[in-house]
């Protein structure tokens, strides 16, 4: 029976001693040349995967094929021989998706576009660098105008000795011999059922299609290093916590030429213990005293140009609020600001002594209705 039988090397085109990993390919791409549903009605593939399928049952058997490297045919299973009515109960049974987990994986390189081709994307390609994200913190009134901040990361920088190239200085990369240049090499595997071609990356550049032989030492041949990069940024006036600023250009650069990536900068104020903000409007409270209050009194302000002085009228209530237009906070990009919301806090004297209390006394005596119109309201809607 041996005969008219071919080795099972052979058949799947590998050397003997081929490791599991490259018989496995092997046998994939026989696989995808005679799957059935590639050949419907074709007989000849049919017996071709057959035979694959038979080979690849010895040899992917550790025993089985130890037996048969020693005995050749004679050394294993007659049942396995060709033609004796194995057919192709083996290929769709569980021995098929055992040895490959998912079945679907290989259906889908027959259907899903990957039959045959490469689509490996170019590692030559330009690609953009990554962005670098940073935070700073700046204060309240910094917020309220332009600021300057220092600004220091990580980064990575085009290697100024070998320019990028990765090379030492005065060699260049060179065209790898094994692929010469194209990143891939192409395998062939000459059988008996034909010749099989197969792509893969290639080992030795490991897909650029260069190599280098003497490395820049400043950057290992990488052709980039990573340094420390400081900046002073400018922070626009109106910029409220949590929000990004995107330097363009200052991230890491880009790997191939391609551009570099970004610098992204978080900012975040430190709250303030006077101002509070919302939106552009800014809120501050302002303690007066009962008699500036029932005097009326320029009092001090403070707004984040500095402290203003602003009239309040006689009877200021407590709580009341005055409104400074466009004294806020500048509107990011535009021309126009905020408001400034000043509310009033009246103070209630404390610790007053015997005689002060006694003037109180008098002083409130005195009032009437007309001193306050909501008193009276009050008082009469309790009658
Ligand atoms: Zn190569
Ligand atoms: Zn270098």
């Amino acid at each position: 029976m041996a005969d008219n039988k071919r080795d099972y090397y052979e058949v799947l085109g590998v050397q003997k001693g081929v490791s599991d990993d490259e018989l496995k390919k092997a046998y994939r791409a026989m696989v995808k040349k005679y799957h059935p549903d590639l050949h419907p009605d074709d007989k000849e593939a049919e017996e071709k995967m057959k035979e694959v399928n038979e080979a690849y049952d010895v040899l992917s058997d550790k025993e089985k094929r130890a037996k048969y490297d020693q005995f050749g045919f004679a050394g294993i299973d007659p049942s396995y021989g060709a033609g004796q009515g194995g057919g192709f109960g083996g290929f769709s049974s569980g021995g098929f998706s055992g040895d490959f987990g998912d079945i679907g994986d290989i259906f889908e390189s027959f259907f899903g576009g990957g039959f045959g081709g490469q689509s490996r994307s170019n590692p030559n390609a330009p690609r953009r660098g990554q962005d670098i994200k940073t935070s700073v913190q700046i204060s309240f009134l910094e917020a309220c105008k332009d600021t300057g901040v220092d600004v220091r990361v990580n980064r990575y920088e085009r290697c100024p000795d070998c320019s990028g190239t990765g090379a030492r200085a005065g060699t260049s990369a060179e065209t790898c011999p094994s692929c010469r240049g194209s990143g891939t090499v192409r395998v062939t595997q000459r059988t008996p059922l034909g010749v099989f071609q197969t792509t893969k990356t290639c080992d030795r550049c490991g897909g650029t299609g260069k190599v280098i032989n003497s490395p820049c030492p400043t950057c290992s041949g990488q052709g980039r290093i990573r340094k420390v990069f400081s900046k002073n940024v400018k922070i626009p006036a109106g910029i409220d916590d949590g929000q990004t600023l995107r330097v363009t250009g200052e991230g890491d650069c880009g790997i191939n030429g391609g551009p570099n990536g970004d610098l992204i900068i978080r900012v975040s104020v430190r709250p303030d213990e006077v101002f509070e903000r919302e939106g552009f409007d800014v809120y501050t409270e302002v303690p007066i005293s009962y008699l500036q209050a029932a005097l009326g009194d320029e009092i001090t302000i403070p707004t984040i140009d500095g402290n203003i002085k602003y009239r309040i009228p006689a009877g200021t209530q407590n709580g009341d609020t005055f409104h400074l237009r466009g004294q806020g906070i500048p509107k990011l990009n535009r021309n126009t600001r905020g408001d400034h919301h000043a509310t009033i806090r009246v103070v209630v004297p404390k610790n007053l002594t015997k005689k002060q209390q006694d003037l109180l006394r008098a002083f409130n005596d005195s009032l009437d209705d007309r001193n306050s119109p909501e008193k009276k309201k009050f008082s009469d809607w309790f009658k």
